[in-house]
């Protein structure tokens, strides 16, 4: 009988959930933070894939489209380094010789451009290690607000993943180093992992993934 309960309690949540569209589970909202947010990778580099089409930098672009919806709700102006498939590189500096940094350059010029309150760029880890899984922040060094941010983030992520035993850290990336805003690289999950790749190829994990990034900049700009 109570395996009868629970298995209805669970159903009515199921259908409570989808009568509701996802939102922050928060209250709190942001009206007139201006927000960053850059999918990684695009156009020709297609970042981490399965070898069989499914790509870091399409995985990232959705999330980044799910993200926008969310925050933009919450009263945030979201800035987007692309909203298509696409690289960067044109916007670059022409003396660069690097395809990459040219294409990171572009993106740091329209992100430093609109100065927003936080910068989120977004990746999908992959490792010759197929045990490897979770999603990780990287901060920007010697700036505490980026750390703050990490760190909301992450408590997100861990929700999320429970079974992940990462934590945030300092990385010497260019959309770090060069972003004048507090700043965090999230690589979300592993695409080399079978489970997370399950789950990424699934646009009700990516909503999550998009979920949790929203609640943990809420919570950050709550502890403010
Ligand atoms: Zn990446």
């Amino acid at each position: 009988m109570i395996g009868v309960l629970a298995a209805a309690l669970v159903l009515f949540l199921a259908f409570t959930e989808l009568a509701i569209a996802p939102e922050p589970k928060d209250p709190f909202r942001i009206p007139g933070k201006v927000i960053g947010i850059d999918p990684g990778h695009g156009g020709i580099d297609g970042g981490a894939n399965d070898r069989k089409g499914f790509m870091e930098k399409d995985i990232v672009l959705d999330v980044t489209r799910r993200l926008r919806v969310l925050l933009v709700r919450q009263g945030a102006t979201v800035i987007v380094t692309r909203d298509a498939d696409i690289e960067l590189t044109d916007l670059g500096e022409e003396d660069e010789e690097s395809e990459e940094v040219r294409d990171l350059q572009g993106r740091m010029k329209i992100i430093n451009r609109a100065r927003p309150a936080v910068f989120l760029s977004l990746h999908i880890n992959a490792s010759l290690s197929s045990s490897a899984c979770g999603g990780m922040v990287f901060y920007k060094a010697g700036c505490e607000e980026s750390k703050r941010l990490a760190q909301a983030i992450q408590e997100e992520l861990w929700r999320l993943q429970p079974y992940n035993q990462r934590g945030i850290d300092t990385a010497n990336f260019h959309v770090l180093r060069n972003s004048k805003s507090p700043a965090v690289l999230v690589e979300m999950a592993f695409i080399s992992n079978p489970l997370e790749y399950r789950l990424l190829a699934t646009p009700s994990y990516r909503q999550m993934l998009a979920e949790a990034l929203a609640n943990g900049i809420l919570a950050y700009f709550k502890g403010k």
